[in-house]
């Protein structure tokens, strides 16, 4: 079992935000910025691409509710809204969570490495995801 089932079950306790029938959100307990918040659906899957699509619009209708409260609360002006899914993609806690981080200045909050190339086979690849749509 997950740290975020256990906080779901009330096992361990969290600073709670927000919790409506699908979705729960709580302060990151290793905040990278003050106001570092997580928002995660009930429904105990490890990554974004298992989640149902109720799941998923649970979390979708509300994200910008709960960051227009970080940023009103925090005074930040800027946020990243962050999703790892597996380890390679540093995912640590095997249950879906999202993010939200505000961003102060360049020394706090989410630093971001962007290596960016330039698209080769945009056709073939386009195709080939919405195949499998
Ligand atoms: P990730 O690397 O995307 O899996 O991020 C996992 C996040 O969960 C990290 O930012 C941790 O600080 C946070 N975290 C781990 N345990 C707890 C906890 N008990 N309460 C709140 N946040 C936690």
């Amino acid at each position: 079992m997950t740290i975020f089932a256990k906080i779901l079950r009330g096992e361990i306790p969290c600073h709670k935000i927000y919790e409506d029938d699908h979705v729960l959100s709580f302060l990151d307990i290793m905040p990278i910025a003050r106001g570092h918040t997580l928002v995660i659906p009930k429904r105990e899957v490890a990554t974004l691409d298992q989640l149902s699509d109720e799941a998923s619009a649970a979390i979708g209708r509300v994200l910008p509710r709960i960051s227009r409260a970080v940023l009103a609360a925090t005074g930040a002006k800027a946020f990243n809204v962050l999703q790892n899914n597996g380890e390679l993609a540093h995912q640590a806690v095997h249950h879906v969570h999202f993010h939200i981080i505000p961003k102060y200045d360049d020394a706090s909050g989410l630093g971001i490495g962007w290596p960016a190339g330039k698209l080769q086979d945009g056709g073939a690849l386009a195709q080939a995801i919405v195949a499998k749509l």
